[in-house]
């Protein structure tokens, strides 16, 4: 068993121009599944939310996931304060009846700016972002513990290996 697909591989193998694929729109998909996550009420995503009609998909996860790389047009929004990057926002989901079945969501930044949307998972890789029902209210990861996801992933992972 593993957690699989961290954000240094994506960064690592980043895919640039596959075939002319991107940049591309996002989905209908894709932005359900952004707009959820910044729907945390905090004003400190309100700049993350006026980037979203300006942000184009400029890449895909190799490995391969539904995880994409962004790209907000700069001239038209702000960039985000006082947020954590590496993720900014977070949220954990369940298949019901398969515990193994776990998904996480996360937003990365850039200097402020919508950089990544990005699922890890445990056993099921998603070549599609999971629906939204599954998913807990996603939670803000203050700029103070940055390794709180990485915490949260594995202790999750702990509580539900240990029953
Ligand atoms: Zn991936």
């Amino acid at each position: 068993m593993a957690i699989a697909c961290h954000r240094s591989q994506v960064t690592e193998e980043k895919v640039g121009d596959e075939h002319g694929l991107f940049p591309r729109p996002l989905t209908e998909r894709e932005l359900a599944t952004l707009r959820f996550m910044l729907s945390v009420p905090d004003g400190r995503l309100d700049p993350l939310r006026s980037q979203v009609p300006f942000t184009t998909v400029v890449g895909r996860c190799p490995c391969p996931c539904a995880s994409i790389e962004l790209s907000v047009d700069r001239s038209q929004a702000t960039a985000a304060q006082g947020l954590g990057e590496r993720p900014a926002v977070s949220t954990v989901g369940q298949e019901p009846g398969n515990e193994l079945n776990t998904y996480f969501l996360m937003v990365w930044l850039d200097k402020g700016w919508l950089s990544s949307l990005e699922v890890a998972y445990i056993e099921h890789l998603p070549t599609e972002f999971p629906p939204l029902e599954l998913f807990e209210p996603p939670k803000i990861d203050e700029p103070s513990t940055e390794e709180s996801i990485r915490t949260r992933v594995w202790s999750t992972l702990r509580s539900r290996l240990r029953r």
